[in-house]
């Protein structure tokens, strides 16, 4: 399709965009560009086509099932984006007085202690902008814990191999050395690895549960406790947190601190570049190194404290603040039965996707499951030489977003499904017919497989090629 500078014809004009009402002030001559703008001229009506053919190139949650696993691709109520763009919250300019920005402070303050509850910890931050963001500032908290007790030889922070990327990742920005544990058998944390593996260079635990394999691990208590003997602390990826919320708490597992993707779980769309929200929460102790900027009541005023200890800053200002009042007004208009409701429908839809499957496909880990659940296709492939990836395209066809693939990585030609609670039994039953037939299309006509899709504007783009060399640019020829 055309870009818009190529649907742009000299002379028509732009006169959609507002008037400048500053009045002509111009930078100094030198500051000035030498070279033409280019904005393009349309008129209103190709504007709106332009995008209206964009959006139908994409793919969303309003279009269609989109089970696409560890991202909690929900549905968000309209509600949230509501608030969240009322004027009094989106004229907020960081710098205005403490004194009449006091209703969004509140906010902070409500939505703090709301998802400290869910949570089991005690004290939390809204600095942090994303999910691997969150892991980073826990991290830090950890290692300023470790250094606040000269402990300088805890260096080693533990991560199970079906662990999410980001956190092998985060440790290693945060100065930790990753150690690697196996997964048992049962795609839990094997005990005596993580025996064999701590010691006194342990800083601390990375763990999320359930695990990407969407398994609850049920030594919880036992893996927590290992840890704290050995001296290290333990921290809970919450990304997330549709299984467990309303129903069990990192706080009550062990964990001494965790980071929650209100931009999954808390009705942010999660995707398309942000803007998300990490929160880091902690227990008591860490509180007093949690990053600057915290909110606190005083005299039955809000305003802004730093912790006694602080870590310092890990971003501008106060976090991405439209997110938590997005959150807020889920946590609210769902209340402690609905968040609970939410999270036991997430896990029914799951159990009954791969239920429904398993007698085709190969469940990696054939157990009751939580929010989502592994495929491994390793199997099918040596049959029928179709992969993950080509059942992954083929359900492009059929309107469905592809589930997560290849990951964990511990699981072959895998495919991770998250049906979220918002879908509805009916669109779960048509997509397990879909999955069903792709299964027999596989046996019968797998070149078909091979290069689906068929019927969508990209096939089979060059992935690496897309993600080493992106032209994100439009070069003019003037
Ligand atoms: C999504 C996710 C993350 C990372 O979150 P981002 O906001 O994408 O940085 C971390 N851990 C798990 C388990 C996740 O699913």
């Amino acid at each position: 399709m055309k870009l818009l500078f190529e649907r742009s014809v000299e002379g028509r004009g732009n006169d959609f965009l507002p008037e400048i009402k500053t009045g002509d002030k111009r930078p100094a001559d030198k500051y000035q560009r030498k070279t033409k703008l280019h904005l393009p001229e349309i008129a209103e009506v190709d504007l709106g086509r332009h995008y209206t053919e964009l959006a139908k190139q994409t793919h969303g949650v309003n279009d269609g099932f989109y089970p696409l696993g560890s991202c909690t691709m929900k549905y968000n109520p309209r509600i949230d984006e509501e608030t969240a763009s009322l004027k009094g919250f989106t004229d907020l300019h960081p710098l205005q007085p403490v004194e009449s920005a006091q209703g969004a402070m509140e906010l902070l303050y409500k939505t703090e202690k709301l998802l400290c509850t869910i949570t089991g910890m005690d004290a939390l931050t809204f600095a942090p902008a994303a999910g691997a963001h969150g892991e980073y500032t826990g991290l830090l908290l950890i290692r300023k814990y470790h250094q606040e007790h000269n402990d300088s030889e805890r260096v080693n922070i533990i991560v199970p191999d079906s662990a999410h990327g980001t956190n092998p990742a985060s440790a290693a920005m945060a100065g930790f050395k990753v150690v690697n544990i196996p997964s048992g058998p049962d795609g839990g944390v094997d005990l005596d690895a993580l025996r064999n593996a701590v010691g006194k260079d342990t800083a601390g635990l990375m763990l999320t549960n359930p695990n990407t394999l969407g398994l609850f691990d049920p030594n919880i208590l036992e893996i927590t406790k290992i840890v704290h003997e050995a001296g290290g602390l333990c921290y809970y990826d919450g990304a997330n947190l549709n299984a467990i919320m309303g129903r069990v708490r990192p706080g009550d597992m062990g964990f001494d601190c965790v980071h929650l993707n209100l931009h999954k779980t808390f009705a942010t769309p999660h995707g398309g570049g942000g803007p998300g929200s990490g929160p880091v929460g902690c227990k008591q102790f860490l509180e007093k190194y949690l990053p600057c900027h915290k909110v606190a009541e005083k005299d039955g005023k809000y305003v802004f404290t730093d912790p006694e200890r602080s870590m310092g800053q890990v971003r501008s200002y106060y976090g991405n603040f439209l997110v938590v009042v997005k959150a807020l007004t889920y946590i609210l208009s769902l209340g402690k039965e609905g968040i609970r409701e939410a999270s036991g429908k997430a896990v029914l839809n799951a159990n009954y996707m791969m239920n429904q499957l398993k007698d085709h496909y190969h469940v990696a880990y054939d157990q009751i499951c939580m929010h989502e659940f592994v495929l491994g296709l390793d199997d099918l492939k040596k049959e029928t030489g179709v992969s993950a990836m080509d059942i992954a395209k083929g359900s492009l066809d059929y309107g469905i977003h592809p589930p997560t693939m290849y990951f964990p990585l511990i699981v072959h030609e895998a495919l991770m499904f998250e049906p979220a609670e918002t879908e509805s039994k009916e669109t779960i039953d048509e997509a397990v017919k879909i999955y069903l037939e792709l299964f027999e299309k596989a046996h019968s006509d797998p070149e078909y497989l091979h290069n689906a899709p068929h019927h969508c504007p990209i096939g089979r783009p060059d992935e690496t090629k897309a993600a080493r060399e992106p032209v994100l640019r439009y070069e003019f020829n003037d």
